[in-house]
């Protein structure tokens, strides 16, 4: 009772309530002049329909000033976990009219919040040096190098963005403000700080491309050595085969240093593109024709299943046959005897890209394991105990060529029963990414 009356108390002195208050005033100065001039039974109808008045007032005033406050101490908060949070947060109506700017954001771009509060944030601030910096996370087309995390279409936007002076990585999400009805009113920003993250990673890269770099040249010679050796006539027939072993270590330790390379230079983003038109069925009857040979000895039969017409696509040439190479050496490697591998190529229905499927009858990939399958350094369970060699680096490498071309690259497949591979390069050069960048693991 008494916390109730406590409450009554509380909300009774909010401003919602004084409107109510000054109505009682008047209502009972009303009562005391009626109750003077009006006969009994018009005065007693007359407090009657005041009371009631006076009942659905309180009760609307009261519940207004109640859930005024409770809206008011949410947005507080919201507010003072805005303040506590490390990562910047900024908020704006759909005209860009700023109305939260958090410590962190304060920070990042070295802005006092007051300064920047309730003010409408154009394109056009990007000329003044102190909001340069803001206006291109605001505006992430302002920025020099924006690498997009998300599709165009979807919500919430997240974006990758590198500045050099200072020097700051960000990651920005953009979510969209909506109202229970579904009204926009605004958007939020959330900006994280990657900056140390980034130099850890590059700096990792940089060991691997040092430490690959170096082992390259002396496994280059070994290996020379090995197979000077192994073509030699006048070796004694008992080093024969362990020579041949040791040329065959050799080469496989020097895949694993070229595919280490090969990693760091992507993840670098200086891989090095040179896209030509080609004709895609060409190409992939040439690339074909090479593995045939190894297909062979592992007593599969390799089908090529090409269109009608020729196909024309920009690629680049050395990376789109490792991409080939990769998918069809898996293909045999994960086979079974007198196995087979049919590769297609079909253009997409209404849309400008072409996709090319590599299907095999081998083993197959666990299903709970086929979305790592693109993941670095991914060996799945059921190929680890009988092919002890791989590196679990092809389809990553695969994965981020086909992605600076354009395409996409994803597989299905059943266990013992085998698998496809499909990937997908556009017909439209638009489509094709301008700058080589790195779009993540
Ligand atoms: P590696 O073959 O050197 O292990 P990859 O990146 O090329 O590395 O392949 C990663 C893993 O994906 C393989 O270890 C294997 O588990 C699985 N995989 C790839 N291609 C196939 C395939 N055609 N059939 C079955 N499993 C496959």
């Amino acid at each position: 009772m008494e916390r109730k009356w406590r409450e009554f108390m509380f909300y009774a002195k909010k401003p919602e309530m004084r409107i109510f208050w000054l109505f009682i005033l008047l209502a009972l100065s009303v009562v005391i002049v009626q109750s003077i001039y009006l006969p009994g039974v018009l005065s007693w109808l007359v407090v009657g329909v005041l009371i009631l008045i006076a009942v659905v007032f309180f009760s609307s005033t009261f519940n207004l000033a109640k859930s005024n406050f409770a809206v008011k101490l949410e947005h507080e908060q919201l507010l003072g976990i805005f303040r506590s949070l490390q990562d910047g947060v900024i908020a704006y109506d759909p005209n860009f009219n700023i109305e939260v700017f958090n410590v962190a954001a304060e920070k990042m771009f070295n802005i006092k919040s007051d300064e920047i509060l309730n003010t409408v944030f154009t394109p056009n601030k990007s000329s003044d040096p102190r909001f340069k910096l803001l206006s291109q996370v605001i505006f992430p087309s302002l920025a020099p190098i924006v690498i997009p995390r998300s599709l165009a279409s979807d919500w919430p936007q997240i974006v990758d963005i590198s500045f050099s002076d200072p020097l700051l990585e960000v990651r920005v999400t953009t979510a969209k403000i909506l109202d229970p009805r579904g009204k926009l009113l605004g958007f939020m920003k959330i900006i994280q700080d990657r900056t140390r993250e980034v130099s850890v990673a590059k700096s990792k890269s940089e060991f691997v491309t040092v430490a690959a770099h170096q082992l390259r040249t002396p496994l280059s010679a070994v290996s020379w050595t090995f197979q000077t050796l192994d073509t030699d006539k006048g070796i004694p027939e008992n080093l024969k085969q362990i020579i041949h072993n040791g040329k065959l270590a050799t080469d496989k330790l020097l895949k694993t240093v070229n595919d280490l390379l090969d990693v760091s230079k992507i993840e670098d983003g200086r891989f090095g593109y040179s896209m030509i038109k080609t004709n895609l069925i060409k190409f992939i009857e040439d690339v074909l024709s090479v593995k045939m040979g190894v297909a062979q000895v592992y007593g599969i039969k390799m089908y090529f299943d090409k269109p009608k017409d020729d196909i024309e696509v920009k690629i680049d040439i050395k990376k789109m046959t490792l991409v080939l190479d990769n998918l069809l050496e898996n293909a045999i490697k994960y086979n079974v005897k007198n196995g087979e591998i049919i590769v297609a190529v079909e253009k997409i229905k209404d849309k400008p890209f072409v996709q090319v499927s590599v299907k095999d009858t081998g083993v197959g990939i666990p299903a709970n394991q086929i979305n790592k399958l693109f993941d670095k350094f991914f060996r799945a369970d059921n190929v680890i105990k009988y092919q002890t060699e791989g590196t679990g680096l092809g389809l990553y490498i695969v994965k981020n060529i086909l992605r600076q071309h354009g395409g996409e690259v994803w597989a299905e497949s059943v266990i013992n029963r085998g698998s496809i591979f499909y990937f997908t390069l556009p017909i439209d050069d638009n489509l094709i990414p301008i700058k080589e960048v790195f779009m993540g693991e």
